[in-house]
């Protein structure tokens, strides 16, 4: 059966220390809760040894928030997946918006980190969702199958049975505007038809697609209420520890 699992996504924010301490505030206070959801924090790639060392993986995973589409080689500043591999990690967000957008990911590049995560043994979590103007104009049910075929269609049923998926409509990540439960809802369920299609219903019922934009404390139960929101990809809310476990403890 799928998992429920809520993800920080910290992106670009805390230093190595900062985020140590705030890593370690999250394992504390998941000690001992009786949390209904597994929690993993994906940090930047500076932050994964220190963090990997401070925390409990039982308690809390670790993941990265990228890797690169080659294993090794003359790829200045990039880190690949065995390295982020090596560190303890075991998820890496794949798809980001925010990299499809700034750093021109394509569903080319993308299949070859999905399928240098999976060779390593990391669980990916991959973003896909509409930007406004697709939401505004109808067609944000056809991106987000196309996203799904095109970058994730070519793996067997069992490599993608390894995958976790986060929707996240762009107009709403780090604007405040939250897409409605029943939004989420309707495209959670029509995500999973679109695995069932291609794959069957046992891979897709067993597939956690996480929600993320805009997700807090204040909007989290309501969203995790309906049938296939399987938890959250949380961004701004994950870099207190208050928010992110009020964001826990919605389940
Ligand atoms: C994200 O970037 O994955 C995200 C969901 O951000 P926020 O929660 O800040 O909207």
């Amino acid at each position: 059966m799928r998992k429920n699992i809520v993800a920080g996504n910290w992106k670009m924010n805390t230093t190595v220390p900062e985020g140590v301490a705030l890593a370690k505030e999250v394992n504390e206070a998941l000690k001992g809760a009786d949390k209904k959801c597994d929690v993993v924090i994906c940090v930047p790639f500076t932050h994964l040894v220190s963090v990997a060392d401070v925390i409990d993986q039982n308690v809390l995973g670790l993941g990265a928030e990228n890797c690169a589409d080659h294993k090794s080689g003359a790829y200045t500043g990039e880190v690949s997946a065995p390295m982020v591999a090596s560190t303890g990690a075991k998820y890496v967000i794949l798809g980001h918006s925010e990299r499809r957008q700034y750093y021109g990911e394509t569903a080319e590049t993308l299949r070859e980190k999905v399928a240098l995560a999976l060779e390593n043994g990391l669980t990916p979590i991959f973003c896909i969702g509409e930007v406004l103007e697709e939401r505004e104009n109808g067609t944000y049910n056809e991106v987000v199958k196309a996203q799904i075929v095109d970058a994730l269609f070519n793996l067997s049923a069992e490599d993608f049975g390894k995958l976790v998926l986060a929707y996240e409509p762009v107009w709403a990540i780090g604007t405040g505007k939250t897409a409605t439960a029943e939004q989420a809802e309707d495209m959670h369920a029509h995500i999973r038809a679109v695995i069932a299609e291609k794959y069957g219903k046992e891979v897709a019922d067993n597939t956690s697609i996480l929600y993320g934009g805009s997700c807090k404390p204040s909007n989290a139960a309501e969203l995790f209420a309906k049938p296939n929101v399987d938890g959250g990809l949380i961004g701004g809310a994950a870099l207190k520890c208050a928010d992110f476990m009020g964001i826990v403890n919605a389940f």
